[in-house]
């Protein structure tokens, strides 16, 4: 299979040759010919399959072949992300990819001035990548007009349903000319995105790349039992006694973020944190750090580092567990990637035994542990397995819970307005992705 026979022009080609991409991925195989038709998609593929370009490539293609001059504030397809990062990201993806064809890309995301973006806008732009809380400012400012809209592509539509983000897409969504191409991507199907899809999307061809929710093989995991209270301490042990490179840690909160990269600094370690409180400019500049291997330890909470492409990272340590499940599989995806083998290794207290259970229940695997010598946990870690039982000494097995009590409806993710970065309580399941046909919009 090559690029020329998903019937891709002769720029788009030209820059993936000198890309060094020779074969397309199994989404890029399957979504480009559908995109390239005018057809709606709904894919479930995670980061690092390659799912930027199955969107990109087509998207460019049909705004380089087709459709009107560009109005003043008009924007001819719109790809909406969860993150500020992710949306810088998918920029630069953006320009790499167009490098040969004439079209303008566009970034806008929160935490930054937004004078400047509304001065870039005014002439229009072919491409803008969002996060919805911004594009609805600049919106509801007149900067944007959507009536030259033709692309809507919603990458990583689960993450900004967790986000909270229902209410912006509510109000996007009633913004945009009804007749449109939609793609949506998402790692993992909930129903809520089944339902977004069933709105959003019109009879739209279903893909699923890699087996949803069974994460990646190549990625050695395991448990290291510790005390809550000694995890910095354990941390910082491995550290020194593993020699590890760089590491992407993942911890549960902001502050748990702060603390560690402080911890780190202190002792000479070249640490630096992610997290949603900190200035994009900040943010960002880790992240370039990290990528460059200037930095050799970045801690981030989910949010900041969802969708990331880091490349050939070879270790990805769970401070904390994540709270949401799925959020496990996007962690230990940023390693073991296009082949290479990466380690993934959790430090899990006593507390975190529900969410250790959710995540063997999830992956179909019970996650190995390898204790430590010397960090034995006083509190013991029950013994879990992938059916979702939890041995508990004196307690009744019990099993993990299900967000919001349970079935969420359509009207449930339309009504939510969580903020940003929301305090998950409880674990969710995820129901069977459903590959049949969608209802019309
Ligand atoms: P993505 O899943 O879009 O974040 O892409 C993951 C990584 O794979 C990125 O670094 C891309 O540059 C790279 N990539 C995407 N498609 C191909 C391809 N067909 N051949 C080689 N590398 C690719």
């Amino acid at each position: 299979m090559t690029f020329a026979s998903l019937g891709l022009i002769d720029p788009l080609l030209r820059t993936l040759d000198a890309l060094g991409y020779t074969t397309p991925t199994p989404v890029q195989t399957q979504a480009i010919p559908v995109a390239l038709a005018g057809r709606d998609l709904m894919a479930a593929a995670q980061t690092g399959t390659g799912k930027t370009a199955a969107f990109a490539l087509p998207l460019l293609q049909r705004l380089t072949m087709e459709g009107p001059q560009l109005g003043s504030n008009s924007v001819r397809a719109l790809v909406l992300v969860p993150t500020r990062e992710l949306a810088e990201q998918l920029h630069q993806s953006f320009v790499e990819y167009g490098a040969q064809v004439p079209l303008s890309t566009y970034a806008v995301y929160g935490g930054v001035s937004i004078n400047p973006q509304m001065m870039k806008l005014r002439k229009g732009v072919d491409v803008l990548v969002a996060t919805p809380g911004r594009l609805l400012d600049l919106f509801r400012q007149n900067a944007l007009k959507f009536n030259q809209l033709q692309t809507l592509v919603l990458d990583e539509a689960d993450r900004m349903l967790d986000l909270g983000f229902a209410d912006e897409l509510r109000a996007i969504y009633a913004a945009l000319p009804k007749k449109r191409q939609t793609l949506l991507f998402s790692a993992t199907f909930s129903e809520d995105i089944r339902m977004l899809a069933g709105l959003m999307l019109d009879n739209p061809l279903s893909i699923e790349v890699s087996p949803r929710n069974v994460a990646s093989s190549s990625v050695q995991q395991w448990i290291i039992p510790v005390d809550k209270k000694r995890k910095a301490e354990l941390f910082c042990h491995l550290l020194k006694v593993q020699r590890w490179k760089q590491v992407l840690v993942f911890a549960k909160t902001r502050n748990g973020v702060d603390q560690l990269v402080e911890l780190l600094q202190e002792q000479g370690v070249n640490a630096d944190g992610i997290h949603g409180d900190k200035p994009q400019a900040t943010r960002q500049r880790a992240l370039d750090r990290f990528k460059k291997a200037e930095v050799q330890i970045l801690v981030a909470t989910d949010v900041a580092a969802r969708g990331l492409d880091i490349d050939d990272l070879p270790l990805v340590v769970n401070f904390d567990l994540p709270i949401v499940a799925e959020d496990y599989i996007h962690r230990i995806g940023r390693t073991g990637r296009a082949g290479a083998t990466g380690q993934a290794i959790s430090l899990v207290c006593a507390d975190e035994v529900d969410m250790l259970s959710a995540i063997e229940t999830l992956t179909r695997q019970t996650l190995k542990r390898i204790p430590q010598q010397d960090f034995d946990p006083l509190h013991r870690v029950p013994l879990t397995d992938a059916s979702g039982q939890v041995v508990r000494k004196s307690k009744k097995p019990k099993k993990p819970k299900v967000i919001g009590g349970g079935k969420k409806t359509l009207g449930k993710w339309l009504e939510s307005n969580e903020p940003s970065e929301p305090p998950i309580k409880a674990i969710r399941k995820v129901p069977v992705f459903n590959t049949g046909p969608k209802k019309k919009k």
